[in-house]
């Protein structure tokens, strides 16, 4: 995607400086020539037809690119959308002769609009939801097409609608068409590589960890549908402007699975994709029009190519492509990080970083955490230990939000968190890992590290320009040793090594306290020694760090100060030595006789 950005580094400022529109400037000559030749080249009326079809229907798939391929939601009502904007459209310029610009906007408004309330209504449930939610909606809206007969006509559908005054001809309301594609496509293109976008991604890749990263998961979810549904309005506004002609079967759920097939086909990460996939399920069925006297053969060779992409391209013939790129790309080493990592923990509390009182978390009967009191001191390497089962891990989902208290109350640096949910403790100062690591599956791990470098709150970012964040995460990545694998997948990384980009997905965001839930779970006895290095590096800081961990060794040689927990209560708590050698700590770990 935006290779050349990202790769010419540092020594040439001016390249960095040049703005993003020049440095495109490739694309949109490109484009210009395509609106050009749409405008100029003579078509009969059925080629015509076909790229005009290709050209409003691609802009309502770039709607499914955002919603589904960047932030992995269903919506089965995507022409239901393109309907809003077509309707308006149809009803506005033939019935009511109001300008086609306006009726265009109206109908986007509208969908947009539609799209953010049936998002904010339905993200907070399930997938399953989501698509129950949508398809209904779909069903009511092509059952109110069909007989609020006064406002669409019914079945009849609508006709005589207008163009603007500008684009009378059919033709060259095709160039406007191929022009809207091109600038729409292009906004599409980028948008991974904005901070919203890269909240999608993260949003689709792991809930979770996008969450404790700082993200607002419901909020992204909810900009990513209604983004979705405002492209299905507009590509519907032009495809009722290009034939003038509409009625409610084209807007069917029949049609949203359509729309469905053609992201997935081509690859619905991608706007070429989309391009790609919308092309050809218009042209297969017109290549197949031979087959046509033969329904049955013609659907059957129909559904064998449809599968058959599905089937070798999971992530569509586009995704498919790109595989082969990023694998590619991985190869080149990573340019260095312009300077190493600087962790400048925020201070605005007292002595103590993190403040726990009377902590509770309840399962029904079972009492995982009971009533427990943590005094994290600032600076230095706090160890919170137990046996298996002794609530360790469902005392930190408390502190980062993931689990409600029960009862209790924690400051963090002396702000009241108890009730904040995820993203805003993250905002706070708060980083962690996972004990079963959460890295973004489908990213790199500059791309990860990056979503960590963007916390609300990091002051470490400049501007949060691109160029900042992605040096603020090379640093990160550098700092835990893997800076010149940065372009490589996540997937491709050891299992070490993984837990090493969560440490630097945190560090990037520069914490004001670190949660790590037992980082040296599966690591190898090298391993062991790097991350204890590593622990030493980031306290000498003056980082503060809440560890989980088993190993004893490194509690004992990392940790000035530890807490114990068993059967979810606290039965010691102190300076680490005295605290290995209570009797109780003993028998804990042990076992009586
Ligand atoms: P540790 O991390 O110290 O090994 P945990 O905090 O994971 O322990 O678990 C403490 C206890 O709480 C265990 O008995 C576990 O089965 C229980 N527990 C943890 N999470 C849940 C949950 N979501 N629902 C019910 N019980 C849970
Ligand atoms: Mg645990």
């Amino acid at each position: 995607m935006s290779m050349s950005g990202e790769h010419i580094q540092t020594s040439t400022p001016a390249v960095r400086m040049t703005p993003s529109i020049l440095r495109h400037a490739p694309y949109f000559v490109l484009a210009a020539i395509a609106v050009a030749a749409a405008a100029t080249m003579s078509f009969d009326g059925y080629i015509l037809n076909i790229l005009m079809q290709a050209a409003t229907f691609s802009i309502a798939v770039f709607g499914l690119s955002v919603v589904l391929g960047l932030c992995g939601q269903i919506n089965l009502a995507q022409a239901a959308f393109f309907g809003f904007g077509a309707y308006a459209v149809a009803i506005g310029t033939s019935d009511y002769q109001i300008s086609f610009w306006l009726c265009l906007v109206a109908g986007a408004l509208l969908a947009l609009l539609a799209g953010a309330v049936l998002g904010m209504t339905t993200l907070k449930l399930g997938g399953h939801y989501l698509a129950m939610v949508t398809i209904s909606f779909q069903q009511i809206v092509t059952l109110v097409m069909i007989n609020a007969i006064w406002l669409t006509h019914g079945p009849d559908g609508v006709g005589k609608i207008g163009r603007p005054a500008l684009f009378q001809s059919q033709q060259s309301f095709l160039a406007f068409c191929v022009g809207a594609l091109a600038l729409i496509g292009y906004l599409v293109w980028h948008m991974p590589d904005t901070r919203l976008g890269r909240a999608m991604r993260a949003v689709r890749d792991n809930e979770l960890a996008a969450g404790v990263a700082g993200i607002d998961v419901y909020r992204t979810k909810v900009a990513a549908f209604a983004i979705s549904a405002l492209l299905g309005g507009i590509g519907g506004g032009l495809f009722a402007g290009g034939f003038a002609y509409v009625s409610p079967d084209q807007f069917s759920f029949a049609e949203s699975i359509i729309f469905l097939t053609m992201a997935l086909l081509g690859g619905v990460a991608s706007p070429i994709g989309v391009v790609i996939g919308t092309g050809l399920l218009i042209l297969i069925p017109e290549w197949l029009r031979f087959l046509k006297s033969l329904p049955g053969l013609y659907l059957a060779i129909y559904g064998l190519f449809v599968i058959l992409i599905v089937r070798f391209m999971p992530d569509g013939i586009w995704g498919f492509v790109q595989e082969v790129l990023t694998r590619w790309r991985a190869k080149m080493p990573a340019a260095p990080a312009s300077a190493a990592l600087q962790l400048v923990p925020a201070r605005t509390g007292g002595d103590m970083v993190l403040e726990v009182t009377g902590l509770s978390k309840h399962f029904g009967g079972l009492k995982a955490v009971d009533n427990v009191d943590i005094s994290v001191r600032r600076g230095g390497v706090h160890a919170l230990i137990g046996p298996n089962g002794s609530g360790k891990t469902t005392t930190l989902n408390m502190l980062s939000g993931l689990y409600k208290v029960t009862s209790g109350r924690i400051l963090l640096d002396g702000t009241d968190v108890t009730n904040m949910p995820a993203h805003q403790r993250t905002a706070a100062g708060l980083g962690r890992t996972f004990q079963n690591i959460r890295l973004f599956r489908s990213m790199t791990a500059l791309e990860n590290v990056v979503i960590g470098a963007e916390r609300p709150g990091n002051t470490l970012i400049g501007d949060g320009s691109a160029e900042a964040l992605t040096q603020r995460a090379l640093s990160a990545l550098a700092f835990v040793g893997l800076g010149p694998r940065a372009n490589e997948l996540v997937s491709s990384f050891s299992y070490g090594h993984q837990r090493l980009i969560e440490i630097a997905r945190a560090l990037a965001g520069n914490p004001v306290l670190l949660l790590l839930d037992e980082p040296a779970a599966g690591l190898n006895s090298s391993e062991k020694v790097e991350l204890h290095d590593l622990l030493k590096r980031i306290a000498a800081q003056g980082l503060t760090i809440l560890i989980i961990d088993h190993d004893m060794t490194l509690v004992r040689e990392a940790a000035q100060h530890i807490t114990v927990l068993n059967f979810g209560r606290r039965i010691a708590d102190g300076e680490s030595l005295a605290v290995l050698q209570h009797p109780d700590v003993i028998t804990a770990y042990l076992g009586t006789e």
